[in-house]
């Protein structure tokens, strides 16, 4: 099985709850810097002081903030399972320097849909666990399935930062698309219809 795993694709194409059930089910150390960054920012660390303005916009984090941060979590870990980063060609090559990724997974779903989904998107503020109004409601309103929190909707999925959230993908890490397949490791996969459909084929890139 593939160790080293990138989940690539634009904001709203499924990789957090893909990489949830990656974790959950083959043992992968899933490292989300959103997650990271959005704890940093609740934890009013010096880091989530410096990140929150950009993320409220939905502009990109620096590269060299977020590096520094990857690099530490990544140090010594054997499979794991990078989601949301990396978004830049630099950050990219920065890993490429510490660990060789073996599989760089594409989840290809159209702007439409993204944007629908973002927008009805909730998350848990604890256990990092997203659901979205209509295909995929908690069981209780408001209250997450897994841990009990309650649900809140992210600062940036709000319509106007998502639409420039999805520019800056294309811009900065669409790229990444074309970084992977020229070094042979890159599997697209179509992020639309049932997430467990969606899953099984993840599973069988990884083998
Ligand atoms: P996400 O939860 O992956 O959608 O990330 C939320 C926000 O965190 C992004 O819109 C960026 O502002 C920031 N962010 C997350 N990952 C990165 C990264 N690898 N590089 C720069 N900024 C990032």
């Amino acid at each position: 099985m593939k160790a080293k795993v990138v989940l690539l694709g634009p904001p709203g194409c499924g990789k957090g709850t893909q990489a949830e059930k990656m974790g959950d089910d083959l043992g992968y150390v899933k490292l989300s810097t959103g997650d990271m960054l959005r704890e940093a920012v609740r934890n009013q660390t010096e880091l989530g002081m410096k990140a929150k303005g950009y993320m409220d916009s939905g502009a990109l984090v620096p590269n060299d903030l977020i590096i520094g941060l990857m690099k530490e979590k990544i140090a010594g870990l054997d499979k794991i399972l990078l989601d949301g980063f990396p978004r830049t060609v630099e950050q990219a090559d920065a890993l490429a320097e510490q660990v060789e990724v073996d599989l760089a997974i594409n989840i290809d779903v159209d702007d439409a849909e993204l944007i629908n989904r973002l927008t009805q998107r909730r998350s848990c503020p604890e256990c990092n666990a997203v659901y979205h109004l209509t295909n995929k409601p908690p069981a209780k309103e408001g209250v997450c399935d897994k841990c009990g929190s309650q649900l809140y909707q992210r600062d940036d999925d709000t319509e106007a930062t998502v639409k420039n959230r999805l520019e800056v993908y294309r811009q900065n890490t669409f790229p990444l698309i074309e970084y992977y397949e020229k070094k042979g490791k890159l599997v697209t996969i179509p992020g639309v219809g049932d997430i467990e459909e969606i899953y099984a084929k993840i599973k069988a890139a990884l083998e």
